[in-house]
């Protein structure tokens, strides 16, 4: 094979800024400090794209000691470059599963009884206390112990003597909506509940409690979209830095006439003599398809060198088509790259053409792109 740079044969490149997420995680720490808190980092869905082992490792570094992700196999790789850190896997003991996290090292989050009972009797027959979290449900009813079963758990020993109960925690349902009554609603649960286990650490704070008042910090918080620079509040501006780039590359560039449509469907009609870019990005690459730019939706759009170009057409799987009229002739060409997400244009635009969350599209992120790890600072001059 002749030897051929990964970003040559690739549809994209993607940057991911280590620095940035950092900084972030920084910013989320410091907050929580103030209130004599500390911040874990949430690293669920591979760092939420970031890639778990490259983030884990850096924010290890940082002096973050508390991991949380969804499943035991996040939490493995997690515990690689993180050697001495806690780890603790929010999706819980899946039946059988509990060797594995003793090999690992890690800390199931127990939400419901019958996980508590496959723990202690786990730690009964190896013998040995290992730590875990318990979750009470303050209002999601996703997962956690009821207030039935959390005063059953509190009061028989025959389980909580079996295993260390290290930290209890829950989760806001509402936390970018800081009026919302709801939140004070399990803060005053997640009190009464959690505090039927005294001697436990305890966590109630996403990226969204850690902008909300000090008492919701409780001993340790559990940011995750805020370190990869997304929305945290569901209204008002973002001051966390961008976290990754991606720029799709552009196949050709053509010349569709007034009254030609582009793309599948038929669904969008030229009104003018257009110049379309056609570019290496589509819903295979976690561009949604409802970001489709069509005679009845505006769409969503990509950036270049100064201009906003609006999607034209369907996205298809492989590829989607945008505007470039607008683009001075010869400024844009093949091989080129275009900005679909990063500082110029935040996930969030896509998702809210899309009807989703900016976290989808992080998650979503193309496997098939040229990954980096490098600043995305424009250098000053
Ligand atoms: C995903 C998750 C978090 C992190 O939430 P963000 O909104 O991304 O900060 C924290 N806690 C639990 C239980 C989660 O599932």
């Amino acid at each position: 094979m002749p030897e051929i740079a990964d970003e040559t044969i690739a549809g994209g490149r993607l940057t991911v800024d280590l620095d940035a997420i950092a900084a972030n995680w920084r910013a989320m720490n410091s907050r929580t400090v103030a209130s004599g808190s500390r911040a874990g980092a949430t690293v669920k869905a591979d760092a939420y794209g970031c890639g778990v082992t490259a983030v884990a490792k850096r924010l290890t570094q940082e002096g973050c000691g508390t991991f949380f992700v969804a499943l035991p196999e996040e939490g493995r790789k997690v515990r690689e470059v993180a050697p001495n850190a806690e780890i603790y896997v929010l999706n819980g003991l899946f039946p059988g599963a509990a060797p594995f996290f003793a090999e690992a090292r890690l800390r199931p989050v127990l939400g419901s009884i019958a996980e508590i009972e496959e723990w202690a009797l786990f730690c009964r027959a190896r013998r040995v206390a290992l730590e875990a979290a318990i979750h009470v449900d303050t209002g999601m009813n996703r997962l956690g112990l009821t207030a039935e079963d959390t005063a059953k758990v509190a009061s028989d020993n025959t389980m909580l003597d079996a295993f260390k109960l290290s930290l209890v925690i829950s989760h806001l349902v509402n936390g970018g909506a800081p009026e919302d009554p709801i939140n004070g609603r399990q803060l005053e649960k997640f009190k009464a509940l959690s505090g039927q286990f005294p001697d436990a650490q305890k966590s109630l704070s996403n990226s969204a409690g850690c902008m909300m008042g000090r008492e919701f910090h409780f001993n340790v918080a559990r940011p995750g979209i805020a370190l990869y620079g997304g929305q945290v509040m569901d209204e008002g501006p973002n001051e966390l830095e961008p976290v990754v780039k991606v720029e799709a590359k552009v196949i050709q560039v053509r010349t569709v006439h007034k009254g030609d449509t582009v793309g599948y469907g038929a669904a969008r009609t030229a009104k003018r003599e257009s110049r379309i870019a056609v570019i290496s990005s589509g819903y295979a690459d976690g561009f949604h398809r409802l970001g489709s730019g069509t005679d009845t939706r505006p769409g969503t759009h990509v950036w270049f060198n100064g201009h906003d170009l609006p999607v034209f057409g369907r996205i298809s799987m492989d590829m989607q088509a945008i505007d470039v009229t607008d683009v001075p002739a010869g400024q844009l060409r093949r091989g080129d790259y275009v900005e679909i997400i990063g500082p110029h244009v935040p996930a969030l635009v896509h998702a809210r053409a899309a009807e989703t969350i900016d976290y989808e599209y992080l998650t979503g992120l193309s496997k098939r792109y040229a990954r980096h790890y490098a600043s995305l600072k424009e250098p000053v001059a």
